[in-house]
């Protein structure tokens, strides 16, 4: 903590963890001199780079390219890419700290890293995104491999950054090698229902976290936060489940409207990447504010917050609490702070932290790996098969866990970490003191 003072995001992430999961520690207090607790939180490796690129103008640009390769002891690293302007190496270490146990939970063989850079996509021509993507990936290239390091897409890297990406990956090494990347397209390696899976395993960990406490989702409303990726899909899969999703937001504002229309959203993000103000002129119907959809105090049953991290505090979870909310489940990555999540765990609302609930993204990406090594591919309805699996057995831990050390049906958060850190430590200890 001293040591990384000035790093709030990752501390806050750290502070998450390892607060509920004291009780191994006090289980196993073989475990401090073994150092475990420092091998868990310090990352194996960190990469910073260069990355410079030429705009339209023939102007030359410098962006930060990062890389933080979290926990091996599992496979091979894993974890997305993120373009943004806040990305630093904060946000990274929380990202990719997460990350580790999160890949855990997929009982799947991968380790946790994350990377992306503060290079800002908005408003970049193709050409423009196409330049940044080689510039990275001429740096990067070096440190990853389908058996060492496999990056895939977060906030700002899609399916076209990715196909950037791996064309030049491809052209430094001189060989094809689709398991380097995941999130690739259909045509060269991706695999059917990735785009989906994020969103839809959120989904579907709802749906069994509300099913173990008897709870019918069908006519409950729910506000969707983000419109991107993860917000689109879990929109579209809460809808096919009877769930009434009345508004979604962007970075600048959100929309209200009974009847949401999916491929207008679609259409603005996915095709145009433009804004949700754009939306009423387009659908014929529904409101766009300017603002955070969680100041809007709208009423609500479920809440999936599908944005970014940090967007609801302590005020804005008791406004949701107060507005009828019984579920929260997050498609983001740490969009809830550590008192948002003390307050809904204090009202008893359900609640599923996003390295269980959101597993189901890196999961699809280990399923495109398989595929890749097969050099086969799996129909839409076999990966969404496996997919709904896993999100089961994910929710089957978090509820042995609580068991195990008696915490109560309704802590997940304590569930998911307690389930993720052990097996972690586990693979560490039984390969020595790495
Ligand atoms: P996208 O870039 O596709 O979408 C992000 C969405 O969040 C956009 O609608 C964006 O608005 C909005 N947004 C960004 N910043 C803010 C802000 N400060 N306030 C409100 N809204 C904001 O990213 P993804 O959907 O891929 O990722 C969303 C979250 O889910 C991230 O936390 C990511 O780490 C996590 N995640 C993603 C996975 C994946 O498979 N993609 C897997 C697991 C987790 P705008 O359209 O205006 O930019």
């Amino acid at each position: 903590k001293t040591k990384d003072a000035n790093q709030p995001e990752f501390i806050q992430a750290l502070e998450e963890v390892l607060h509920s999961t004291e009780v191994i520690f006090k289980k196993h207090p073989e475990y401090e001199k073994m150092a475990v607790l420092e091998r868990l939180v310090e990352p194996e490796r960190i990469i910073q780079f260069k990355v410079s690129w030429m705009d339209d103008k023939g102007n030359t640009h410098v962006n930060r390219g990062y890389r933080v390769q979290y926990n091996s002891a599992l496979g091979p690293y894993k974890g997305g890419l993120r373009f943004h302007p806040t990305v630093n190496l904060s946000v990274l270490k929380f990202l990719g700290f997460e990350q580790v146990f999160k890949n855990s939970l997929t009982t799947l063989p991968i380790g946790g890293g994350k990377g992306g850079s503060d290079f800002n996509p908005k408003g970049k021509s193709d050409a423009e995104i196409m330049r940044f993507c080689q510039s990275f990936m001429t740096e990067l290239y070096r440190h990853i491999g389908p058996d060492v390091d496999v990056p895939a897409g977060d906030m700002g890297v899609g399916g076209r950054e990715i196909g950037y990406m791996y064309g030049q990956y491809r052209r430094i090494r001189g060989k094809s090698e689709r398991g380097v990347l995941t999130g690739k397209g259909l045509g060269y390696g991706g695999s059917l229902a990735r785009k989906e899976a994020t969103g839809y395993g959120l989904v579907y960990f709802l749906l069994e976290m509300l099913k173990e406490n008897n709870i019918d989702p069908i006519g409950c409303k729910a506000i969707v936060s983000g419109s991107g990726n993860v917000a689109i899909y879990a929109a579209e899969k809460a809808m096919q489940h009877g769930i009434q999703v009345i508004a979604m937001s962007d970075s600048h504002g959100y929309i209200v409207d009974e009847k949401i229309d999916l491929k207008v959203i679609k259409k603005i993000k996915e095709e145009l990447r433009g804004s949700l103000k754009d939306y009423p002129k387009m659908a014929k119907h529904g409101q766009y504010f300017e603002g955070s959809v969680y100041d809007a105090k709208l009423k609500a049953e479920i809440v999936l917050p599908c944005a970014t991290q940090n967007e609801i505090d302590l005020k804005r979870a008791k406004a949701i609490v107060s507005n009828g909310c019984i579920a929260v489940a997050e498609g983001a990555n740490m969009p809830d702070n550590n008192d948002a999540i003390s307050y809904y765990l204090e009202k008893e609302i359900l609640f599923a932290p996003g390295k269980a609930a959101n597993a189901g993204g890196v999961a699809t990406s280990a399923l495109e790996m398989s595929q890749n090594s097969m050099r086969y591919s799996w129909t839409f309805e076999e990966v969404d098969e496996k997919l709904q699996g896993i999100m089961k057995a994910i929710h089957q831990q978090c509820i042995d866990a609580m068991k195990q050390y008696r915490l109560g049906k309704k802590n997940y958060v304590a569930g998911a970490n307690i389930a993720g850190v052990q097996k972690v430590i586990d693979a560490m200890i039984a390969q020595g003191d790495y």
